[in-house]
């Protein structure tokens, strides 16, 4: 049986949001003293950290108070921090929503660039790929071209929507820009992903992942 490091994510406590005296014996803010973290002092005060540091509770609160959507959060975050151009990466399954939101920074002011995809049109026929390890030979998605065109533009910051689980990891090691994720993709619950970690979906996913180890198939 695999041994379990208890961490942040098993503390039904929190207390750390609070400043809260109590904290469970695993809990990593028993033994932190920022004096102790040269490197990450450092990080803090970046020019650049600290203004992302300062626009994230900045439009985390304005949001929280007044219940705005993620998009407008966004817009509240790219304001704040100051972006005169947004770049956007988007999957082709919603380049429409991708081109809604692009109206939409624009209406609020920023220059907008946008990255699809399937940009570049190369398949796995392009690439030095065994044909046995090849997926099928459609046009492949190139996040690393999306980060390339987006780089080049010099965005001041990204903003990504529905990119593939994987690629969206390729784009965000690549991107030279600061990323944020305006939308996951998910094709069962309508790109809104939380759903399937709530126990009273009618979908009951959750209990059935939780219960069980689960093998897809590539059909
Ligand atoms: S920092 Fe401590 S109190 Fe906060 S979630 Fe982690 S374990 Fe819990």
């Amino acid at each position: 049986m695999q041994k379990t490091k208890l961490s942040c994510i098993d503390c039904a406590l929190n207390n750390c949001e609070h400043r809260g005296e109590t904290h469970p014996t695993f809990c990593p803010t028993n033994n932190f003293k920022l004096e102790e973290h040269a490197q990450l002092i450092e990080r803090l005060e970046d020019e650049q950290n600290k203004r992302i540091i300062d626009s994230a509770a900045f439009s985390a609160h304005v949001g929280h108070r007044q219940k705005l959507s993620h998009l407008e959060e966004t817009v509240v975050f790219a304001q704040r921090y100051g972006a005169q151009k947004i770049g956007i990466a988007a999957c082709i399954s919603l380049a429409a929503e991708a081109r809604a939101a692009a109206k939409v920074f624009r209406a609020q002011g920023f220059e907008v660039v946008g990255a699809i995809c399937k940009a570049g049109c190369i398949t796995f026929g392009d690439l030095n790929v065994p044909e046995d390890e090849r997926g099928p030979d459609a046009v492949l998605c190139n996040p690393l071209y999306q980060a390339q065109l987006l780089n080049e533009e010099k965005t001041d910051l990204n903003v990504v929507i529905g990119l593939c689980t994987g690629h969206d990891a390729l784009f965000l090691k690549y991107a030279d820009a600061p990323c944020t994720v305006l939308t996951a993709k998910d094709f069962k619950f309508d790109h809104c992903s939380i759903r399937a970690l709530r126990e009273d979906d009618p979908s009951g996913d959750y209990e059935h992942l939780v219960s069980q180890k689960v093998h897809w198939d590539h059909a």
